[in-house]
């Protein structure tokens, strides 16, 4: 992929008004997206760019990470569902010694850097201690993998809204989500961190009153190239998760908008096939003609 390239012009304007640039001893605190480059957005690349120094999550793609530039460090702090890596404060601390030395760090994150992403508790511990942070929104899980699954998160008649929730478990070792609310059937609901809790969530969604039978989906490493969505109910979700081994990361969608456009793996992510789709329409009609 080519990186994006600046005319010195371009360069200028941005340097005069401030707007995307790294400074020494400033930090980028930018989303790098669920995965796929192109999802990156022109400020992000714009500090990627710039970057002497990049500490980086798991969730961050090889793809993204290639678009560094040559001489630019980089510091690998990945974490893993209850097995950090290394510890957040640790990871607050690296952030602020290395803008203390007078570089332009980057910290890339996965998806969205407030959605999930702790960006928040990070960029108080820079601002606490003197260090000013761009901060510069990435695509979040939900919006990249859905849209490239080919599910709309919401459809007018069908969800009037959605909710992005996260399945972690709390520290109390309790999953105390606001189950009724999430029971409405015209809402569309995400769960970011959900795989290990999956039969709890399926089990609290049914107690609260959503039909067994609702449509849901697993997306996993959605927008890269093994993106795999595995279409389901909620009734067997977790039959679906055990049979096919889904490991992190994973999002789970519910919700009637699960087949609205498509009940297939979209052979290239991102790509809605007409052909495709009239074959379906032709399927049902002729299945409708001769029952
Ligand atoms: N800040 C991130 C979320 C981090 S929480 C964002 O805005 O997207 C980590 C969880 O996000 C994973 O456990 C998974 O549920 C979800 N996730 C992130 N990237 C994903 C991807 N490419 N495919 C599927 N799920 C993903």
């Amino acid at each position: 992929m080519n990186t994006i390239k600046l005319t010195t012009t371009e360069k200028n304007t941005i340097k005069s008004r401030g707007k995307s640039c790294l400074n020494h001893g400033e930090v980028a605190l930018v989303g790098s997206g669920p995965g796929d480059a192109e999802l990156l957005t022109i400020r992000a690349m714009r500090f990627i760019e710039q970057a002497e120094i990049a500490i980086y999550d798991r969730l961050v793609s090889d793809e993204i990470l290639a678009l560094l530039p040559e001489n630019c460090e980089r510091f690998y702090v990945g974490k893993e569902q209850a097995k950090h890596c290394v510890p957040q404060d640790k990871i607050n601390q690296i952030l602020v010694e290395q803008a203390k030395l007078g570089k332009k760090v980057l910290r890339l994150k996965g998806g969205d850097p407030f959605i999930f992403g702790r960006g928040g508790e990070e960029a108080e511990y820079m601002l606490e201690r003197g260090v000013s942070c761009h901060i510069c929104p990435g695509i979040t899980a939900a919006s990249g993998c859905t849209t490239y699954a080919g599910i709309p998160l919401t459809h007018r008649g069908v969800a009037q809204g959605c909710t992005f929730i996260t399945g972690h478990i709390q520290n109390n070792g309790q999953l105390n989500l606001p189950w009724s609310s999430l029971s409405c059937e015209t809402q569309t609901v995400v769960f970011y961190m959900g795989i290990n809790t999956l039969p709890k969530i399926t089990e609290q969604l049914v107690a609260h009153g959503r039909s067994e039978n609702t449509p849901a989906a697993l997306i996993r490493k959605g927008t890269q190239p093994e993106q795999k969505t595995y279409r389901g109910t909620i009734g067997n979700l977790a039959e679906l998760v055990e049979k096919h081994n889904i490991t992190p990361p994973t999002l789970i969608v519910i919700g009637d908008v699960v087949n609205q456009l498509t009940n297939k793996q979209l052979t290239t992510p991102g790509f809605l096939d007409a052909s495709d789709y009239q074959q379906v329409d032709i399927i049902d009609q002729q299945s409708a003609q001769t029952a």
